[in-house]
């Protein structure tokens, strides 16, 4: 009965929608903005004031009245009596008359009166407290605007935004000590297979150590969520459960590893259809057909929680983690930017891909001439992790294109790039 689900293969497109309608922002939490760098900021954050607040100095030097510089020249330079000193943090006290000039360091209040500001280097202190100036000025040089960055009022940083070290520095600029931001998921990680060693065991032999558990505390760490790593599932219906009823308890998201193929102990889509609820099993895509996305109950009738299970051949995880589960992590905590952005690339060598599935190979992009291309990183069996390691992008080869020439121009996503819109 289930294998209806193979029956037609949903295009990646259609299961990407299909998570993007189902999963919803986690709740909001404040941190202080000592904990906000790489969360995701939850409603708009506005400014208090002006940046900067006042008219203040571009350089170091005087400020003057433009005018009483005209015709200055190294030779004849035009001579101004110095009424102040004016650091960055100290405030004017008198309005600036012709005649005379206010020093003044970068950051400092233009004094009133003052229309320009001299850069020191264009200037020549004389012996006898008065300033030469070497050149003249027009009005309105080397001096910033209040609110020439940033109006009072203004949305600085929108709602969705990952806060990077530039939006840490504008949330501070505009006073916001406690920054609004959208819960971290919580995910529980189950390993499923009776062939899995621990990483600190040497592998009997049959076994293999587990490396999914670790790609996926990877990608889950890399795209915002907290990790619990539960125990391992061997491939029984009674083991599996015991360990996904344990994990529904605290985790927004539950990832399985393995399990989801047609095998006689591929059991985890069977304890999905019957204990939970299958939203999509089987996608065009290569590699990762056999994704599942689904729903397991949480204990006691409350709810339930997200799952995905992914097919156990570790690039198929990882691929399909970075298409699938990506898009559920930003989504729960609220992201606006979603997609992956992509260059165009020419591919090193023939590829025969396959038909009627999207094709995503592990490649390497390297400019030649101007150009970028796109080499494959080793051969592209699911089970060749090494592919993922020499791999810094994904070549895209959409469902319909399955013979590529050598210098051909595809789309290769930038897995390791910050989304764009
Ligand atoms: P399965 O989908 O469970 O049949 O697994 C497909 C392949 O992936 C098998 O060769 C497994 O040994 C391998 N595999 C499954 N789980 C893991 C894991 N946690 N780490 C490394 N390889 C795995
Ligand atoms: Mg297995």
């Amino acid at each position: 009965m289930l294998n209806r689900y193979l029956d037609h293969l949903m295009p990646a497109a259609q299961a990407q929608a299909l998570i993007l309608s189902k999963v919803q922002p986690l709740g909001v939490e404040r941190v202080p903005l000592v904990d906000a760098l790489e969360r995701t900021l939850a409603g708009a954050a506005l400014a208090d004031l002006e940046v900067p607040p006042f008219i203040c100095s571009g350089v170091d030097g005087y400020a003057v009245i433009a005018a009483d510089t005209t015709g200055a020249t190294a030779e004849q330079p035009a001579t101004l009596r110095a009424l102040a000193d004016l650091p960055a943090g100290s405030v004017p006290t008198q309005t600036l008359t012709a005649g005379h000039c206010v020093r003044l360091m970068t950051g400092a209040p233009l004094p009133p009166g003052a229309d320009s500001v001299v850069m020191v280097e264009d200037t020549r202190r004389q012996d006898d407290g008065t300033v030469a100036f070497l050149e003249a000025i027009k009005s309105g040089k080397n001096y910033r605007n209040a609110g020439e960055d940033v109006k009072c009022g203004e949305v600085v940083v929108e709602p969705g935004t990952l806060i990077r070290p530039a939006e840490l520095a504008m949330l501070a600029a505009v006073g916001m000590s406690e920054v609004p931001v959208y819960r971290r998921p919580r995910v529980a990680i189950i390993p499923t297979g009776d062939e899995l060693a621990d990483v600190t065991e040497v592998p009997p032999p049959g076994k293999i150590r587990d490396s999914n558990s670790w790609s996926m505390l990877g990608q889950v760490r890399k795209y915002g969520g907290v990790v619990t790593m539960m125990q391992r599932a061997v491939d029984t219906v009674e083991h599996l459960e015991a360990r996904l009823d344990e994990a529904a308890q605290d985790a927004d998201l539950i990832l399985t590893s393995g399990g989801v193929s047609v095998g006689d102990y591929d059991l985890v889509k069977d304890v999905m259809e019957r204990r939970g609820c299958i939203h999509f099993w089987g996608l065009a895509v290569k590699p990762g057909r056999p994704l599942v996305f689904g729903e397991y109950p949480k204990p006691a009738g409350s709810g339930s929680v997200f799952f995905f299970g992914l097919p156990g051949y570790p690039v198929s995880g990882m691929v399909t983690f970075e298409q699938f589960v990506r898009l559920s992590l930003l989504r729960m905590q609220g992201r606006r930017l979603l997609q992956k952005p992509s260059l165009r690339a020419r591919l090193g060598s023939d590829y025969r891909g396959s038909a009627d599935k999207v094709d995503f190979l592990r490649v390497n992009l390297v400019q030649r001439m101007g150009e970028w291309w796109a080499e494959l990183a080793g051969v592209q069996g699911s089970g060749r992790l090494s592919s993922m390691v020499r791999a810094n992008a994904l070549l895209v080869l959409p469902a319909g294109v399955s013979v590529v020439k050598q210098g051909d121009w595809c789309d290769a996503q930038l897995t390791d790039a910050p989304e764009i819109a």
